[in-house]
């Protein structure tokens, strides 16, 4: 048996999916001919309570579209230090869209709105930095899974108006910030100026993101994605399955973040996981030999993530089911 817990990543399509794929119209997306691409952008935009979607090859594309979208070159993004958008989109914002970056320490990826507004730069004279938007991630990936409270994003949305800032929200995770919190999309998309989210993890699609806005915005964002080398053509196969995992792997998000509820309890007699710190679909893992346990997981069929000498991660999704979570506990257990 084999149980890849590395990431929501590693799905692959089901055959329902595959059938969709197979079955899908197809046009010239450059063209905007691709019907079926159309109706994925133009049905996520509405969930999200925008006017227009783009669809992207990946998220770190529609994270950095969003964030060109927002911030002028020389103009400053405020974000998080433990984001994705710093640590894992090999620095785009400064390289591509020649955007200067200042974080806020992360706190196991919480919000707190207090701490950002100290953050905030004015500009007072020519040669100072202005922030010009914030960017947040719901959920948190590097702080494990966290959902940002919908009262804090809230907050966040009164002091962007207050200081004449912009807000993007990464929400590749978004998806599950909406099953396990229970707050509609729209709730949280109409608080932001641009939102990317992703099809492909946990979703299970095989590629694809999008960014969603003002239509004036997604007009933009098109020229943007085509300099980037993102234009692509008869896509349909990958809207297709993205549209299959909108309709029908959304709400079987819960059972994922039940089986991570579930690992984390097991395992944490063995000081390896903490049950309280889990929200979603992410187990944060604790072990001071972790390279050494994940090698031999992985001879028993366990694959995990490391990301440092004692830190590692589990993720549940699609293609692992209840067989696949005795299994890591009872190897895992062990191993610990
Ligand atoms: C996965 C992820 C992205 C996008 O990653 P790609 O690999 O570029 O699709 C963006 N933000 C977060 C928080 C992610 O976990």
């Amino acid at each position: 048996m084999l149980v890849d817990l590395r990431s929501d990543t590693v799905t692959r399509p089901t055959a329902a999916m595959r059938e969709a794929m197979f079955d899908a119209e197809l046009g010239d997306d450059v063209y905007g001919e691709d019907p079926t691409v159309n109706a994925l952008e133009a049905e996520v935009a509405a969930l999200l309570g925008h006017e227009a979607g783009v669809f992207t090859p990946s998220g770190s594309m529609a994270n950095q579209i969003g964030l060109q979208l927002l911030v002028p070159p020389g103009g400053e993004l405020l974000v998080d230090s433990e984001s994705h958008i710093l640590a894992h989109e090999g620095g785009a914002a400064a390289a591509i869209g020649g955007i200067s970056t200042q974080s806020w320490p992360s706190t196991a990826g919480r919000l707190d709105v207090d701490v950002v507004g100290r953050h905030v730069r004015e500009s007072v004279a020519y040669h100072t930095v202005a922030t010009r938007a914030i960017a947040v991630e719901n959920t948190h990936n590097r702080g494990g899974g966290t959902v940002l409270a919908i009262e804090e994003l809230r907050r966040l949305r009164r002091l962007a108006d207050e200081r004449g800032l912009l807000l993007h929200l990464d929400g590749a995770r978004l998806w599950n910030a909406h099953v396990a919190s229970g707050v509609p999309l729209a709730e949280y998309g109409r608080l932001f100026d641009t939102v990317s989210l992703c099809f492909s993890k946990g979703l299970g699609a095989p590629v694809g993101s999008i960014l969603v806005s003002s239509a004036e915005n997604v007009a933009r964002a098109r020229a943007l994605r085509k300099r980037m080398g993102g234009g692509m053509r008869q896509i349909g196969f990958l809207a297709a399955a993205a549209r299959h995992a909108v309709h029908h792997h959304v709400d079987r998000l819960a059972a994922d973040h039940a089986r991570a509820r579930r690992l984390a309890e097991a395992l944490a007699h063995r000081g390896l996981t903490d049950p309280g710190r889990v929200e979603t679909n992410i187990v944060l893992l604790r072990h001071p030999g972790l390279a050494a346990l994940a090698a031999d997981a992985a001879e028993q069929g366990v694959l995990i993530s490391v990301l440092s000498s004692d830190g590692g991660r589990l993720l549940t999704h699609l293609d692992v089911d209840d067989d696949g979570v005795d299994h890591a506990i009872k190897v895992l257990g062990e191993l610990a």
